[in-house]
């Protein structure tokens, strides 16, 4: 007897014939790369991005959705991918990328996918392409292997509206400028606005300036990312100058790649989770991101915090921060090729001069891009043990730091397998819903039926980073299959060629 409500069975078979073929048609069909519509992942351990333990699931993605978590049988004639002994997770999203020229020479991006990454935000540090909505269609023109979101760079609109006269704070008419601009960056796609507060042109902004931008981008939904003013010996005022922005204008706030970078301030990290952790009690919605690498990689000029590059004790005071010339290796200079991948202090015995003459030459000769030693490791860890701290690579194609090619693979290997700073799920929570939620994407960043089927297949036993400060484009192991969007765009070790990726906007 049929319960009351239950629709007599005629009407129940409509609806599953009409089911099944529209089963078989996407079964059959194929994506426009050649690919099949639809796969089932059968036996891998699924660690679905909330942090949740492993589960053994079948996934099966038709198109670009996750259809199916769950112990079903797949269809006869339905392609399988056995993942027994593999991990399937979400796409690593990776926060802090700087792709932006590197994708245009290299859009399978293969440094990237080959460490899971599905997902990059582009336009950090202050510095974004400009404007935002010719940016975003070009890629929508030739889209890469992965997906892309921007932030629109706090030191590109400065530039925009001051010129080359920015050494100074903005007028209010200036600022009111630059508010027209973050406005037009957030109708056009941004996702929030970014600041480089170390770097020259934005170091000269006042906090009411970013308070007035921060304003904007928060009336748009978006939040704002930012490196902050000093990463050395005051990077405790830089902090609550951050937290500051946030309550003021109501913003969620982002803290790239958090850090404590000199001698000084090196064992202070559970002092800086304090800090944080006030401010979210108080309701300031702030999260950090950190690279699992001991050493930045940046201009030689970062150095030297008060900009007096030539003055001798400026520049002994900047050796020192950094434990020494023996933790600064050149990586790019233009004036002096020979240079590269050696330390200040083999380049200054092998002039015979000493580490600061040679520091000041390199300076006046242009500058050199730098690696230098920042971070102690029980500094990183008591970062990464943060539930609000994500995994971010602050690299990129073609970035001459081994975190362009190994960041996630680093995590997931060293700090996972090798160190169990993290668990697993949690290490991948960390790649994956964290960084979502942040982003606001509604339908990435964890395994369930309706989300994109951005999917990572790896080997938990294997997977490791290879990259190194004299390799540091060298692929990552144990990254089996990534997908973007329901397709295959990396596979056994090599990047398939397609390139389904999206552009994220809110
Ligand atoms: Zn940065």
């Amino acid at each position: 007897m049929d319960r009351p409500g239950r629709p007599p069975k005629p009407l129940l078979i409509l609806p599953a014939l009409f089911l099944l073929l529209v089963c078989c048609v996407a079964l059959r069909a194929q994506k426009p790369s050649g690919q099949p519509a639809a796969w089932v992942i059968v036996g891998a351990q699924v660690a679905d991005g909330t942090g949740g333990p492993l589960q053994r699931a079948n996934v099966r993605i038709v198109s670009d959705r996750i259809t199916h978590v769950g112990n079903f049988r797949p269809g006869k004639k339905e392609p399988v991918i056995a993942a027994g002994g593999l991990v399937l997770a979400p796409g690593f999203i990776d926060i802090h990328n700087h792709s932006t020229n590197g994708l245009e020479k290299d859009p399978l991006a293969e440094t990237q996918v080959s460490q899971g990454i599905t997902t990059v935000v582009l336009g950090a540090d202050g510095e974004s392409p400009w404007p935002i909505g010719e940016f975003l269609h070009k890629i929508r023109q030739a889209p890469a292997a992965l997906n892309i979101a921007v932030l629109v760079g706090h030191a590109t609109l400065r530039r925009r509206v001051m010129g080359n006269d920015y050494r100074r704070a903005a007028r209010l008419e200036e600022i009111a400028q630059m508010e027209k601009l973050v406005e037009q960056a957030m109708r056009e796609g941004a996702i929030g606005l970014s600041s480089g507060l170390e770097y020259e042109v934005g170091s000269y902004s006042t906090t009411e300036e970013l308070i007035a931008l921060a304003r904007v981008a928060a009336r748009f939904g978006g939040f704002y990312m930012t490196h902050i003013r000093d990463e050395a010996d005051r990077s405790f005022e830089a902090l609550r100058e951050a937290i500051a922005i946030g309550e003021q204008a109501r913003i969620s706030v982002q803290i790239s790649h958090i850090k404590l970078g000199t001698v000084g301030v090196w064992g202070k990290s559970a002092e800086a989770v304090r800090l944080i952790e006030e401010a979210r009690r108080r309701g300031v919605d702030i999260t950090a991101d950190c690279y699992p690498y001991d050493a930045w990689h940046s201009t030689i000029t970062v150095l030297v915090p008060n900009k007096r590059y030539e003055d001798p004790a400026s520049a002994e005071r900047a050796l020192a921060d950094v434990g020494g010339a023996a933790n600064i290796t050149i990586t790019e200079c233009a004036a002096h090729k020979d240079y590269e991948f050696r330390t200040l202090e083999e380049i200054a015995k092998s002039k015979g001069v000493s580490p600061v003459e040679l520091f000041i030459q390199i300076v006046k000769d242009g500058g050199a891009s730098v690696i230098g030693k920042s971070m102690i490791d029980s500094d990183i860890r008591t970062f990464y043990r943060q539930q609000w701290v994500m995994v971010a690579s602050d690299g990129g194609v073609g970035m001459r730091h081994p975190r362009a090619a190994g960041t996630f693979p680093k995590v997931l290997g060293r700090y996972v397998r090798v160190e169990h700073w993290l668990s697993l799920p949690e290490a991948i929570r960390k790649m994956t819903s964290l960084p979502a939620a942040r982003l606001r994407l509604a339908d990435r960043g964890s395994i369930r039926s309706g989300m994109k089927a951005d999917l990572v297949l790896f080997n938990p036993t294997t997977v490791i980073d290879r990259s190194t400060f004299s390799d540091p484009q060298k692929p990552s192991e144990g990254i089996e299959k990534v997908f973007v969007n329901g397709e295959l765009v990396w596979d056994a070790g090599k990047a398939i060629g397609a390139r389904p990726g999206s552009v994220l906007s809110r």
